[in-house]
């Protein structure tokens, strides 16, 4: 089988980097259980980002995350300068908690003079904190400056009275191209909350027909310098030890995180055979896994790296040495990179030695 297309060869043009943890804002739905007294960015994080935008070479664009980016704008700036000097360019996720006034605008952007692209979080648990004034005055100062800029809604499903005050506001006031919906997620802080929908991934009823493969564009670099293949549901793992994880860049380098990376199966497996081929090799080990219906991709993903439940039959499947060896060989061909031959070796001198194998059939 060969697998080649445009999403898998492309992973890394994109990173995403949490320059800090805190963030003024307290939000109950938060996936990074971010607050003013989380975390900071590690010393040694700049240092770790400059050499991951120098080895990682077809990267064309940074997005700065945290928590809040803008709370410490001074370091923010350095980051910004570092993808700039690296001719990169970069963007930002914002609470919009710096928009109270025009001029307040004006101050935290001179920290990101060439910022080419912004997202702006708004919810109705953001608002608790931050207003609408607020949202509409970063969008106003984002238009002025030529920043491509993006409100991005976070929604229940269906949308109580109130969360639909907040988009209507919304639509009423920015052009239809700048507002993009997020469905509202049971990870992180909305767990302790209690927020957020609950399902049961073992209906009968698939959500999605068909699963596909990791969608992540890019890896994310943590406060801390751990680094994990997205930014998405596994974020909420994010002090957890899960299986999809790259090291950490400060302290074991960007040499070693790519190898992590190169070496990973089951991060290979979603990225180039995708979902669905996941899901058949563990019905195989076990049918009642033809009713496991997660949402979507990284729901699954999610249900791989939390402790307990599938992580474990994951495992097993990326241990046999037959699977580990097929997914090793495609996953060169199809992300473009030089089969790693000793550990491509390793597999095989395994299967000649009779190690027991799952199985399954690939
Ligand atoms: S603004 Fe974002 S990072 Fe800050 S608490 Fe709210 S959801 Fe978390
Ligand atoms: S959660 Fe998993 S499937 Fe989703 S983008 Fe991240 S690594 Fe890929």
């Amino acid at each position: 089988m060969t697998v080649s297309c445009e999403q898998v060869s492309r992973y890394g043009e994109h990173i995403a980097i949490s320059v800090t943890n805190s963030c003024p804002l307290q939000c109950a739905h938060c996936i990074s259980g971010s607050a003013p007294d989380t975390a900071r960015g590690a010393s040694g994080l700049i240092e770790a980002f400059d050499a991951l935008l120098a080895r990682w070479p077809i990267i064309n664009h940074v997005t700065f995350t945290g928590g809040e980016p803008f709370h410490h704008p001074e370091e923010l700036a350095e980051f910004a300068a570092r993808a700039k000097a690296r001719g990169v360019r970069y963007g930002v996720i914002t609470g919009a908690f710096w928009g109270k006034s025009e001029r307040s605008c004006d101050r935290y952007l001179k920290a990101v003079p060439d910022l080419a692209t912004m997202t702006v979080s708004t919810d109705l648990y953001h608002q608790q904190f931050v207003t609408h004034r607020h949202v509409l005055n970063v969008v106003k100062a984002a238009r002025k400056r030529g920043i491509h800029v993006k409100v991005r809604f976070t929604h229940a499903d269906p949308m109580p009275e109130a969360e639909r005050a907040v988009e209507a506001a919304l639509k009423a006031d920015l052009r239809p191209e700048e507002l993009e919906y997020a469905p509202l997620q049971k990870y992180g802080r909305a767990v302790e909350q209690g927020i957020g929908r609950s399902y049961d991934r073992w209906s009968p009823q698939p959500r999605e027909t068909k699963y596909g493969i990791c969608p992540s564009t890019g890896p994310h670099i943590f406060e801390n310098g751990r680094v994990m293949p997205c930014c998405n549901t596994i974020v909420s793992l994010r002090d957890t030890d899960i299986p999809l994880d790259f090291g950490n860049a400060i302290t074991e380098g960007v040499p070693k995180v790519q190898a992590n990376r190169a070496q990973n199966t089951f991060w290979l497996a979603i990225k180039v055979l995708g979902f669905d081929w996941l899901k058949d090799r563990l019905s195989e080990l076990n049918p009642a896994y033809a009713e496991y219906a997660p949402i979507n991709a990284c729901d699954f993903c999610f249900d791989g790296c939390k402790p307990g439940g599938i992580r474990d039959d994951i495992a097993r499947l990326m241990a046999d040495p037959s699977l580990a060896l097929y997914v090793h060989s495609v996953a060169a061909e199809a992300l473009g990179e030089m089969p790693d031959i000793a550990l491509l070796s390793g597999f095989a001198a395994q299967i000649r030695t009779g190690r027991a194998e799952s199985g399954i059939r690939l």
